[in-house]
């Protein structure tokens, strides 16, 4: 039997800049986002002027994770303790959280058979629920039909949230992921697409998001050290008004992203390369189902997600085994243990009301997704494919 011998957990290394420009920061002492010297723009706020840039859009956040973002941003779009907020009852356990810990309201909404956001259900409870809100995941890097989220967003006058987290790099029809909604939050954990261990961002068009959303962050009443943020007059009232929720970036992170920012889209296209050899060979068997993507989505492929349709239950887990037992780590989306990353809806127990969602349940049961680090090579993917197919046909 052959056996996969390298880890899934195992990402690249920090680029040698990162490390240097890290060091700096620790021999200045200077780690604290505020602590420069005179006129001097610290690694945080270059990190924001640089994001900014990437994006195309004139005001960035980096704070101290992804979660922390999602939390300010509903926060700082002016969310009220009970109001709803619309969002895929597929998705990691940090989003729902995130609305929680914001005093909103889940309102789950289904998952299609592309793993995307469900548009027409996402429209009847839009309609019934008269949520103001939308936390819209791009879960596992699939990013729905932005021209229909718009459009429902329009009509319902919703404030669309994007949750980057797995499209850092990714875009609809030529348009960035993260430039759609009203405000946008990314990841820099250590298994996003730059890894910082903890870190995030939240970025935004509008100046008094910004505004309430720097403040929030802790930043004292040091706002006027921001630079990827609007002129210092937005501040005037909300300074007063804006509750401290501390959550900031240091330097010391944001020196090793920017090196890796710089990088970015040649490590998506890393990313992609390596999707492509596992898609290729997946999809040689009718038995996997891996939904085709538009034309209009570039996506990033960090990750990789199929469904065995036929499949019962218990075969999942058999397969879920046997590729473990060669090498091959598969998570499961529709266990009702929550393990690991992986936590079915209905298993986020605080939610009041919890819905009866059976299309997603039923998608869910056989849906499952494995990590492509860039660690593994085009060769490696191959050779994972390859042990996969292998376990599925043996456990028709
Ligand atoms: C990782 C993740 C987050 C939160 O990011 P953290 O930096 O871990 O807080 C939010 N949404 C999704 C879909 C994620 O995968």
């Amino acid at each position: 039997m052959t056996i996969f011998k390298k880890s899934f957990t195992q990402q690249e290394s920090i680029p040698e800049e990162g490390i240097e420009a890290a060091i700096a920061v620790m021999r200045s002492g200077r780690l604290h986002r505020y602590n420069t010297l005179p006129n001097e723009k610290s690694e945080t706020d270059l990190l924001e002027l640089e994001f900014a840039e990437y994006l195309g859009v004139p005001y960035c956040l980096a704070c101290s994770s992804g979660g922390y973002a999602l939390h300010i941003a509903m926060r700082a779009a002016g969310l009220q303790s009970g109001e709803k907020v619309l969002c895929n009852a597929f998705t990691l356990a940090p989003v729902p959280g995130a609305i929680h810990n914001s005093g909103g309201v889940p309102i789950l909404v289904d998952v299609a058979e592309d793993y995307c956001i469900d548009l027409e259900d996402l429209e009847a409870k839009a309609s019934e629920s008269g949520a103001k809100y939308l936390l819209l995941s791009h879960m596992r890097g699939h990013v729905a039909n932005m021209d229909r989220i718009m459009s429902i967003c329009k009509r319902y006058d919703i404030f669309l949230i994007e949750d980057c987290a797995h499209t850092m790099g990714a875009s609809w029809d030529g348009v960035k992921s993260g430039t759609f909604g009203d405000i946008a939050c990314f990841s820099a954990q250590t298994y996003k697409h730059m890894n910082s261990g903890e870190g995030g961002f939240l970025t935004t068009r509008h100046q008094e998001v910004m505004a309430k959303a720097v403040m929030h962050s802790g930043s004292y009443m040091l706002f006027d050290r921001h630079f990827a943020s609007p002129p210092k007059a937005v501040f005037d009232e909300i300074r007063y008004e804006t509750p401290n929720y501390s959550g900031r970036m240091d330097n010391l992170r944001a020196a090793i992203l920017r090196p890796q920012l710089a990088k970015l889209d040649e490590k998506c296209a890393n990313w992609n390369r390596r999707y492509a050899v596992i898609e290729r060979i997946l999809t040689e068997y009718p038995i996997i189902r891996i939904p085709k993507r538009p034309e209009s989505e570039v996506f990033v492929g960090s990750s990789i997600q199929f469904s065995i349709p036929s499949f019962s239950a218990i075969q999942i887990v058999q397969v879920i085994h046997e590729c473990e037992a060669r090498g091959v780590v598969l998570k499961w989306f529709g266990s009702a243990e929550p393990t690991d990353y992986t936590s079915r809806y209905d298993s986020w127990r605080y939610i009041e009301d919890m819905p009866d969602l059976p299309n997603t349940r039923t998608i869910l049961s056989t849906l499952l997704d494995m990590r492509i680090p860039l660690t593994f090579s085009e060769e490696d993917c191959e050779f994972i494919a390859q042990i996969i197919v292998d376990v599925v046909i043996g456990s028709e």
